[in-house]
């Protein structure tokens, strides 16, 4: 067996409501769309639930004041929320269920970390997983409680020594970077738009881990308007050097798609052709450094029909090493029109984003100094681990 789709039928409670962005239409139709591929009935590719996750789990990373607070909103839900713990702020309004919802994502992220650690798959994804900005005592950026955090410490609990984190939502993976700040068994990277402009305002280069974890948190801030090529030019002077220094025993990447140029949240401009890439990318040094063991998540990205069940279905086209129609099934564009009101594009490849070459050598010259940057910062800490 090689690759598992985590998933159970009824993970669409994690939901703030309908006006907010981060709907559980998306985790649906990106389902629908892998299903509608034939990846689930592919040779080697699994089906699997979500692992028992409670209270007692969440506060191996979480403050026990935090989740008691997210336990007793959950349970009466005053909209005021309470401050304290980011909760009830726009980004993060409460829901009754919120508790048992967020739980729920996070077995899912672990049971894919337990299917990949125990050699039932090599690969597996969660796409409802990747809430990957939620902090130890509060909630933030709609992530309750951080599902790849929960991972990467529920393989290091179960004798993994190193563990790397690739992060390429175009946020910052804040959340991630401070549970393991000082944990020198954790290697996390992350690549997005830069906090000069963008939530949540960290991620910038000199930001690199402490005590004896010094060089094991590395962040490469990109500007707004950075395409694809820039942006896998600075993945690849960084992310497989990284690896190679490190040595991990196993890859775990939160895959949010919010770099995408039409997303509303965000100003990045990647297209589903670079997600395409960065997949191979992930899945040939999940193999090279870590023995193909490979966890993944979902992450952010805000159009929820027109690019993320594309973007989530290539990566999963990738975990399993299967190749992937032109055409986006037909059944599947009804069944997204039906369910948003409008039809997402019909093939899976987008095209590159025109530029002009002006703004391209802007990016580029930003990418390169982030570049330069985390490598004086971090490099020869990481190298001498
Ligand atoms: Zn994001």
């Amino acid at each position: 067996m090689s690759t598992a789709l985590i998933w159970n039928d009824d993970e669409f409670t994690y939901d703030f409501g309908p006006h907010h962005p981060l709907k559980p239409v998306r985790v649906e139709l990106t389902v629908a769309l892998i299903r509608a591929c034939g990846l689930t009935e592919a040779d080697g590719v699994l089906t699997l639930p979500r692992a028992a996750f409670t209270a007692d789990d969440a506060v191996r990373l979480h403050t026990p004041d935090y989740v008691d607070a997210v336990m007793r909103l959950s349970a009466t839900p005053d909209p005021l929320g309470d401050g304290r713990y980011g909760l009830g702020l726009a980004d993060n309004p409460v829901f009754a269920g919120m508790h048992e919802a967020s739980l729920g994502v996070c077995g899912a992220s672990v049971a894919a970390a337990q299917a990949v650690w125990e050699g039932t798959v090599q690969h597996a994804f969660n796409p409802a997983g990747g809430l990957h900005h939620a902090m130890p005592g509060r909630a933030s950026g709609f992530c309750i409680y951080d599902d790849p955090a929960f991972a990467v410490e529920w393989l290091l609990r179960n004798g993994a020594q190193r563990v790397a984190y690739v992060d390429v939502d175009t946020h910052h993976g804040d959340g991630v970077q401070t549970m393991f700040y000082n944990d020198p068994r954790v290697l996390t990277i992350s690549l997005h738009e830069t906090g000069r402009y963008l939530f949540p305002g960290t991620g910038f280069a000199n930001e690199i881990g402490s005590g004896d974890a010094r060089g094991t948190s590395l962040n490469v801030p990109l500007a707004p308007s950075t395409p694809g090529v820039v942006y896998l030019e600075a993945f690849d002077s960084v992310v497989p050097a990284a690896l190679d220094a490190f040595k991990p025993e196993v890859l775990v990447t939160q895959l949010g798609c919010d770099t995408h140029v039409t997303d509303p949240l965000a100003h990045m401009a990647l297209t589903t052709d670079d997600y395409t890439l960065i997949g191979e990318r992930l899945r040939e040094l999940a193999y090279r450094y870590a023995r193909g063991r490979w966890v993944a998540t979902g992450g952010g990205g805000y159009q929820v029909a027109s690019v993320v069940p594309r973007a989530w279905t290539i990566y999963f086209a990738a975990l399993c090493g299967a190749e992937l129609p032109a055409e986006v099934p037909r059944e599947w564009l009804v069944l997204a029109e039906e369910r948003v009101g409008d039809r997402p594009p019909g093939a899976f490849l987008d095209g590159q984003v025109r530029m002009s070459d002006e703004r391209l050598q802007i990016t580029r010259r930003e990418a390169r100094q982030s570049v330069e940057d985390l490598k004086r910062h971090a490099f020869d800490l990481l190298e001498r681990l």
